[in-house]
């Protein structure tokens, strides 16, 4: 693992411990270089500290934060646009300068969906992709640092007969008939994380989140689901792949 590098690009405080935070431990365990790229939140707010806790627990440095407002909280960046709002030309300039600066081999990030259908977190798989794929060209953001092309990016997912088997745990029956869930088909998983070893790490950085804890926001589905359910949830990450050099030698695993 000599000079790996992980990179997370997530749009909220919390999403890096809650989907990425299995990855995150345990290649940071194993010698890799990680990092993580919060879009939304401003310096000097609640949440951008817990996430600085939640980073150190997690092995990932220091956060590197955007600095754009969160879609539905104008206060997670007083006077800054919505992330939503910000002229991709600058947001991708700006995630640009974070890859090039650490020359990260695996960029993770949301799947299509959002993993969920948030919309931060569908901007920040579009942004993502898009900033990866920019970073390899001297042509684009001179300015920005010297280029560098990840090798692939890997987006965090559910296989859907995980999401159908926790829907009918937690509701009793299957999903109704158009209900849109979480997940893609099992046969699109590029890439199966065991993180068993590494879910109390996990866990104890998601609590690190202690207002959104206290608001019960991405630990509600978690909490709610019988202890079974939860240790596979939290010991188990799942992305697709998305190939930048066609190098099937670099794998997420
Ligand atoms: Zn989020």
């Amino acid at each position: 693992m000599a000079d790996f590098g992980l990179l997370c690009v997530h749009a909220h405080p919390d999403d890096e411990a809650v989907w990425t935070g299995g990855a995150l431990a345990r290649y940071a365990d194993e010698g890799a270089r990680t990092a993580v790229v919060t879009c939304t939140w401003a310096e000097g707010t609640v949440r951008a500290g817990e996430l600085e806790r939640s980073l150190a627990i997690l092995g990932a440095g220091e956060p590197r934060l955007l600095g754009y407002a969160d879609a539905r909280k104008p206060e997670s960046a007083p006077g800054r646009p919505r992330f939503l709002d910000v002229p991709l030309e600058e947001a991708i300039g700006r995630l640009v300068a974070h890859i090039r600066d650490v020359r990260p081999d695996i960029v993770l990030t949301y799947d299509g969906y959002g993993s969920y259908g948030h919309p931060d977190h569908v901007h920040a798989h579009r942004l993502t992709l898009a900033a990866a794929e920019a970073a390899g060209y001297d042509q684009l953001y001179p300015e920005a640092g010297q280029p560098w092309r990840p090798r692939a990016v890997y987006l965090a997912t559910i296989p859907r007969s995980v999401v159908v088997s926790h829907w009918r745990a937690v509701f009793g029956d299957d999903p109704p008939a158009g209900q849109a869930l979480p997940g893609v088909p099992d046969d699109q998983i590029g890439a199966h994380l065991d993180v068993a070893a590494w879910a109390g790490r996990k866990w104890a950085a998601m609590h690190a989140h202690e207002s959104e804890v206290g608001r019960g926001a991405s630990m509600t589905l978690l909490t709610s689901l019988p202890e079974p359910a939860r240790a596979q949830l939290l010991g188990n990450e799942w992305y697709r792949r998305v190939s930048y050099t066609g190098d099937a030698e670099v794998t997420l695993g």
